[in-house]
C-alpha cells in the first residue's frame, strides 16, 4: 500500500507565512493535517480512519490522504522543475491558495486532483490554447474527483484523451480527466462520486505528446444540449475565486 505525502505537507505549511487575518485558519489546517496523519496510520495498522468516509483507497494501489481531502485546506502546490507554459502566479514554484477548492456556479471543486503531483502547465496559449491543467508525479498518482457527481463520459479515445472520464456537478459545471494509464473498477457512464474518490492513475493514453500525466479540465454549460465536450465554455482552474462556502 503506498502512502502519500500527507505529512510533509506540514513542512511546506510551516514556511508560508500567511498575513495575521489567516492565521487562525492556518492553525486549524494544521490541527487537520496532523489529524489526518494519525488518521492513514491507524488505517494502515488496520484500524478506522477516524473521519469516516475522509480517506479513500484505490482498488489500483494508491491510498488518497484524508487531509487532501478536508475541504478547508490550502492548495499548496509545486510547479514541476521542468519547463512550464503558463504557471499561475507563484512563490519560487509554489502556488498557495486559500483553498485547495475553485468556486464555479457554486460548485466547491479541487483545482488539481492528482495529489502529490506537480503543475506541468497551465491553462493558456501555448501557442493554442491549452484549455486544461497538466499534472505529473512519479510514480504517476491517483487521479481523484474534484467534486461529487455522476460520471457521464467514460470511455477510451485514441485520437484525444485516451482513458477519459468526464463528471457532471450539477448547475452547469464538469471536469474532464485525460491520458489515464488505468480507471478504477466499478466506474462507468451513471455512477456516482463523491470529491476526492480515485478515478484511476495518471497515465500517457491518447494523443499525448509528452511524459505520464494528468490533463484536467474544468468546464461550464450544459453537455446534454451542447452534445460535446468541445462545445462548453473551457474555465481555468486557478482563475477561480475559493471554495464557494467561504467566499459566498
Ligand atoms: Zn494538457
Amino acid at each position: 500500500m503506498k502512502i502519500t505525502h500527507q505529512c510533509s505537507e506540514r513542512a511546506l505549511t510551516a514556511v508560508f507565512k500567511p498575513p495575521a487575518s489567516h492565521r487562525h485558519w492556518i492553525r486549524l489546517s494544521l490541527l487537520m493535517m496532523l489529524a489526518g496523519c494519525a488518521s492513514v496510520a491507524e488505517h494502515e495498522a488496520g484500524g478506522v480512519p477516524s473521519r469516516a468516509g475522509a480517506s479513500a483507497e484505490s482498488a489500483l494501489g494508491n491510498v488518497v490522504a484524508s487531509p487532501y481531502l478536508a475541504e478547508s485546506l490550502p492548495l499548496q502546490l509545486m510547479i514541476c522543475k521542468t519547463q512550464v507554459s503558463n504557471p499561475p502566479a507563484n512563490e519560487r514554484r509554489r502556488v498557495l491558495r486559500r483553498s485547495a477548492l475553485g468556486c464555479l456556479n457554486g460548485v466547491s471543486v479541487l483545482v488539481a486532483p492528482a495529489p502529490g503531483a506537480c503543475l506541468t502547465s497551465g491553462y493558456g496559449p501555448r501557442p493554442r490554447l491549452h484549455k486544461g491543467v497538466d499534472y505529473q508525479s512519479r510514480p504517476a498518482s491517483a487521479v481523484v474527483a474534484a467534486a461529487a457527481g455522476t460520471v457521464v463520459e467514460f470511455g477510451f479515445r485514441q485520437q484525444d484523451f485516451g482513458h477519459w472520464i468526464v463528471i457532471d456537478h450539477g448547475s452547469g459545471v464538469y471536469t474532464g480527466y485525460a491520458h489515464l494509464d488505468r480507471t478504477e473498477p466499478g466506474l462507468a457512464k451513471g455512477v456516482r462520486v463523491t470529491r476526492g474518490q480515485p478515478l484511476g492513475i495518471m497515465g500517457k493514453t491518447g494523443n499525448s505528446t509528452s511524459s505520464v500525466h494528468l490533463h484536467y479540465e474544468i468546464r461550464r454549460g450544459n453537455l446534454a444540449t451542447a452534445r460535446s465536450w468541445f462545445r462548453l465554455d473551457p474555465v481555468d482552474p486557478f482563475a477561480l475565486p475559493g471554495r464557494c462556502e467561504v467566499d459566498a
